[in-house]
């Protein structure tokens, strides 16, 4: 229990190194791989070294960092969600600016003006 004290533990981070492990380790049943089982060391090795170290604070912002990241993607796939829902509007990307402009759903060809750009462009809307 002391040798715990003071040491960083296990976070969201550790639990996904721990997932990759175990995914990794079902796919190597098969594989019968030695680089892979070495791959599969490597990682746990960096895991646990990560639940012991007593750098607190380098580990949290590791953490921090990696909960972003998976974050991105989710809110991507929730906003690709709600797109795919709205079935009044469509959603063009302005080439020029990358801003992403709400159009209303009218089939046929169009031209619509970004606003944050100026740029014009045509947009067809197949039914
Ligand atoms: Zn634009």
């Amino acid at each position: 229990m002391q040798f715990l004290s003071g040491r960083y533990g296990t976070d969201s981070l550790f639990y996904a190194i721990f997932a990759v492990c175990v995914c990794l380790a079902v796919i190597n049943i098969f594989l019968q791989s030695i680089i892979l089982q070495l791959v599969i060391y490597a990682v746990m090795v960096y895991g646990f070294y990560r639940a012991f170290s007593r750098n607190i604070s380098a580990r949290a912002a590791e953490n921090r960092k990696f909960n972003e990241f998976i974050n991105r993607f989710k809110n991507q796939s929730d906003i690709r969600k709600q797109r795919k829902a709205d079935s009044f509007h469509i959603y063009k990307k302005c080439r020029r600016c990358g801003a992403v402009l709400r159009l209303p759903r009218r089939v046929g060809k169009h031209k619509t003006v970004c606003p944050k750009c100026g740029n014009e462009f045509s947009v067809h809307v197949r039914k």
